[in-house]
């Protein structure tokens, strides 16, 4: 990442160097930035604030991701930016498997890109090959079709992996079935459970604060589920914000267990840049 200059911010965000992002019902939703998200990642930028974004949806590229959030207003995204569960699938497959492995992948072509990019077969049909593993994300063309070659491959030996297990994902006005829908099928005709790569897995952000590329104590990591990015975000120790625009809701909160708490709950993202007293909700970090 190219260094800049740090300079003062207001409110809560000053206290911290960089920030983790999630995207659907942080930044946007569908094809609608969110109220005062593309100022703020555009102000953070200015103020030499290192940003990223991390997002279990796994339905389009890190390139496609990056080129949808410069089309809405924030010019700086680049594809090192982004981890999404579909490259850390890639990662972890990488390690798994030799390159060239085959899969038989459910998902949408942005997945099958990512995956084909970290070098690996991509099956259209399972039939006398047998794919290594089963790879599962969002895939709003599922079939029973594919739930059956699926099932055919997990039961003769294929691994089963799925990039998250969200149950939902907010659209423009309504909540949209997710990825563990589509797993949960599959999980159900295989009678097996799959490795989940994405959040809560830690091993989704863990590459990153290896490399040094995040520090756990002076990064906040923004999302709006408390069963995914703030439990994730707890398990790492790394100070979080729930951000009230997307899935869960302040109801949500008050029965929520304590790994799933974050430190403070914002209306939308502007509240980043005010009094975090005012948004202080069980403890302060
Ligand atoms: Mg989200």
């Amino acid at each position: 990442m190219q260094e800049r200059v740090r300079e003062e911010l207001p409110g809560l965000a000053n206290r911290f160097e960089a920030f983790v992002f999630d995207l659907d019902g942080v930044v946007y939703r569908g094809a609608r930035p969110l109220p005062h998200a593309m100022e703020v990642l555009n102000l953070l930028h200015e103020r030499g604030r290192q940003v990223y974004f991390l997002t279990n949806n796994s339905g389009a590229t890190r390139e496609q991701y990056a080129e949808r959030l410069q089309a809405m207003g924030y010019p700086h995204a680049r594809p090192e930016q982004f981890i999404t569960s579909g490259w850390a699938t890639a990662l972890y497959l990488r390690r798994a498997f030799e390159e060239g492995a085959p899969l038989f992948v459910v998902g949408e072509p942005g997945l099958k890109q990512e995956l084909a990019s970290a070098g690996f077969a991509i099956l259209e049909r399972v039939e006398s090959e047998l794919p290594a593993a089963v790879v599962v994300g969002i895939d709003r063309a599922f079939s029973y079709e594919r739930l059956a070659q699926a099932q055919h491959a997990i039961l003769n030996g294929a691994r089963f992996i799925a990039t998250n297990t969200d149950a939902t994902y907010p659209a423009e006005d309504r909540l949209l079935p997710g990825a563990g829908s589509i797993v949960a099928a599959i999980a159900t005709a295989a009678g097996r459970t799959p490795i989940v790569i994405g959040k809560p897995n830690p091993q989704i952000l863990q590459p990153f604060i290896e490399r040094g590329w995040i520090n756990p104590e002076r990064t906040l990591l923004v999302g709006d589920r408390l069963d995914t990015d703030i439990a994730l975000a707890n398990l790492l120790h790394i100070p979080c914000a729930l951000v009230l625009t997307g899935v869960s809701t302040r109801d949500d909160l008050a029965c929520a267990p304590l790994e799933h708490l974050p430190q403070w709950a914002l209306n939308d993202l502007s509240e980043l840049l005010g009094d975090a007293v005012e948004n202080l909700l069980i403890h302060a970090p």
